[in-house]
Formats: C-alpha cells, structure tokens, sequence
C-alpha cells in the first residue's frame, strides 16, 4: 500500500507541471497534471492524486501569510490561484454543553458550513472549477446529494461556465436544489439514488459530455485538504496541541482521504510527527454505512450498498467512490468508524443548536458519532477532539423545523401573547 505517515518525498516524473503531477495510487502510473482529461488510472482504473515534489507552504506550515482560506495554503496546491469567492477559513468554535456532557478534555466544531455557499464543497470547487480552465472545457457536471451541485452552480457561474447537475428525485434539501437553480444551473432529476447519479455522470465525462467535479477528481480533493491544515493550526492556536482526534461524517469519503492526504504531505514536510497526526475517525448513518461495514470486518474494499436511506441526505451513498484512499488513513492514523441512527443524529443536530452552532443533519452525525464512541469506551476522557460539520442548517429547512419546536398560533393583541406566556 502506497498511502502510508512514511514520510517518503516521491520523485517527480518529466512531465511534472511547475513539481506537481498525477499519480495512481493502485500502480504508481503518473501523468502530466493539466495536458489531458483523466480522472482514473489509464492502465489498472486506479484512483489518481496529485503529488508535490516539495511543499515549501508545509514546510513553512502554521507562518501567519497575508492571505486567508484555502489559497492562503496555494503553495500547496497544483495551481497558483482560483476562482474564488473566499471559501475557507471557517471557525473553530468551543461547544462548552456538549464537550462537558461528552466527557472529553476538549471538544471543538470546526464548522464548514459557514463557507460561502454553506458547505465545504467550495474548497473543493474554487480548485476544481479553475483546473477545468486550464482544460479548455466548456461543460461543468456532478452528480450530487445537494451540497456538491449548489457549490458547482456557484463556482461555475463564476467562471462564465455552464453546469449540469444530476440530483436523485425527491432526496435532495430545499436549501440545496434552490441554490443551484439561482446560480443558473441544469437540473435533471433522476429516478433513482445518488450513486446510480454518478454512474451516468461518469458515463458522460468518459464520453467527453462534460467535465467531472465530483470528488473522483483529484484536485477538489486537494482544496478540502486545506480543511485540515486549518483545523491543525486553529487547534493549537487556541489550545497549544494538535487534536488528538477528528470525527467526521463520511459519504463518498472525499475528506476523509483529503484530511489523511493532509497530514501525509505535513509529515513528509517536516512539520508534523507521525505520532502527532489525529485519528481520523469516520461515522455514517445506519442507513449507509459501507465504509462501517469495511472497517469493522477489516475489508481492504468496501461493498456496494445497493439500497440505501437517512434523513441524513447528504451522507445517503451507498458506493464511497474515496474508499481506497480513505480506509488507509482511517487505519494508518488509528482511527475507526461507526454508524449512528437517524435518531441520534436528529439529538446531535438539537444538541450543536444549543450550542449555538446550526447544522444540517449529515454534519451532526459527527457529533453523534462521538458520543457513541465516548459510550463504547473506544474514545477517552483525556482526548482532545473536532468534530467536523459540513453543512449549514438552512441547507435542509424542513429538517430543521422537524427537528426544533413548532410555532404557536396567538391572537393579534399583547394580552392574547401574555395569556400564552402564563
Ligand atoms: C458532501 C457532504 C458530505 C460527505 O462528504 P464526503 O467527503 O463525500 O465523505 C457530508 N456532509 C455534507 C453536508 C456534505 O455536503
Ligand atoms: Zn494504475
């Protein structure tokens, strides 16, 4: 397995692009970054990453730049710049009930919903959107749960670009299909779930229709690595350590392979010990938990979940296509995964608005997942933990409401409102 902390500094092949290229992570094949179109491995269909020569930002990492969010980190990226609304740098918030009725020595929020389309789907786009510039392309796609297609919409209105978007009927937040609607993007529905959505978008990039920003791309991956920088440094900013540990929902696996890659490249820097990378520690919903399955029967590949459901709609995928670079970093970091029930999700998502902090369902699983494993025993008292949200509550409106209290019906008068108040 190629995804090991090794620390290992690759050398570059001679198509590299300014000490960046592609390589498969499956048979080590590497390609020119920016000259074709490719999102899998020409010779084994193995995942693509991109690969640095050096990471002078890495080296130099936690250095206060002028720059703030994901290109603040540019020099550790593929590309010098995006197109951007100023995604990234979201807050590490504090969540005293919860942290105090979890039982850890400290808990933070690292709240990705407050990017600017509410999701952290903008990292991966601000990059992924000025790559398909490089490319010449002139059609952006995605399937998406929401989140994904909202973001795209944005980005490539942005870029003067058009979208198409494939969203499974009837399971997709209001918030979400509304956002790609304004943003000008076209809307199919299909009649079907997400994964049987990115099986026709991929269809359609490997007929050259369109290009592909899901997270099969490898450069979205690389803006979401930022999400893990920042949480490094905004964690010992306010605490004086790393955490020891970051719990995070999983759909597709997209950050939990971007996180690992993360700390993968802070290591091969210099700037973080092996023993110091947090375990990443992924959670699902009952509903679809595939990547729970694999970790839990020590599978090197995941099974497809052929049916698949939770309120939780951002996270219902059956298929992570990440998988095989996200089961190492859950193994190598000492990580884990475990499922939540659509229930305790619901508790969480109460818990984190008591708190101050509105999320959707998907990233209160997060939250959920840890107070279960606080329970199992399989997370300490004396750990230091974030726990990743990844979308904003008016993402899912109608979940919100289901999930808080209902309005009171009062007479147009103030003594009708004392009356109720009694
Ligand atoms: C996309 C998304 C996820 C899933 O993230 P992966 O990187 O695919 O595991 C989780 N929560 C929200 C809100 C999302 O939009
Ligand atoms: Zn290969």
């Amino acid at each position: 397995m190629s995804l090991s902390l090794s620390g290992e500094r690759p050398d570059p092949p001679a198509d590299a692009a300014d000490g960046a290229w592609l390589a498969c992570i499956e048979c080590g094949a590497t390609y020119a970054p920016f000259e074709e179109i490719r999102y899998t491995c020409d010779s084994c269909d193995g995942l693509l990453e991109v690969r640095y020569e050096d990471n002078p930002a890495l080296e130099d990492f936690g250095d206060e730049g002028d720059q703030r969010g994901v290109w603040r980190y540019a020099d550790a990226l593929p590309v010098e710049s995006g197109v951007s609304i100023d995604e990234g740098d979201t807050p590490l918030y504090e969540v005293p009930t919860i942290e105090e009725e979890v039982g850890v020595a400290d808990l933070r929020i690292k709240h990705e919903g407050m990017n600017p389309t509410g999701s952290f789907k903008d990292r991966g786009m601000t990059l992924g959107v000025r790559v398909a510039e490089k490319l010449g392309v002139n059609r952006l796609a995605c399937a998406s749960t929401g989140n994904t297609s909202a973001a795209l919409a944005c980005y490539g209105a942005r870029a003067g670009t058009e979208v198409l978007v494939l969203l499974p009927e009837g399971k997709v937040a209001a918030g979400k299909v509304a956002q790609a609607s304004l943003h000008g993007a076209r809307i199919l529905e299909v009649d079907g779930n997400f994964d049987a959505c990115l099986d026709i978008v991929s269809d359609l990039a490997d007929r050259g229709e369109a290009y592909l920003l899901n997270s099969l791309n490898p450069f979205r991956l690389e803006g979401q690595k930022t999400i893990g920088l920042e949480i490094l440094e905004q964690f010992r900013d306010q605490t004086g350590d790393f955490p020891d540990r970051i719990v995070l929902p999983v759909g597709n696996a997209g950050n939990t392979a971007a996180l690992y890659k993360a700390f993968r490249e802070l290591v091969a820097a210099g700037s973080l010990d092996p023993e110091e990378v947090p375990a990443l520690t992924g959670v699902q919903a009952e509903g679809a938990a595939p990547m729970v399955e694999a970790i839990e029967e020590g599978n090197d590949e995941v099974r497809r979940w052929e049916e698949v459901e939770t309120r939780a709609t951002a996270i219902r995928i059956g298929n992570p296509v990440n998988a095989p670079k996200a089961l190492p970093g859950i193994r190598e970091t000492g990580g884990t995964a475990v499922a939540v029930s659509d229930e305790k999700i619901t508790d969480a998502q109460r818990a984190l608005a008591r708190d101050g902090v509105g999320v959707e369902p998907a990233s209160a699983a997060s939250v959920a997942g840890l107070r279960k494993l606080r329970e199992s025993g399989d997370i300490d008292a004396d750990e230091q933990v974030t726990c990743l949200t990844t979308g904003h509550l008016l993402k899912d409106p109608d979940a919100a409401a289901a999930a808080g209290a209902d309005p009171e019906p009062v007479p147009a008068d103030t003594e009708g409102v004392l009356d109720l108040l009694e």
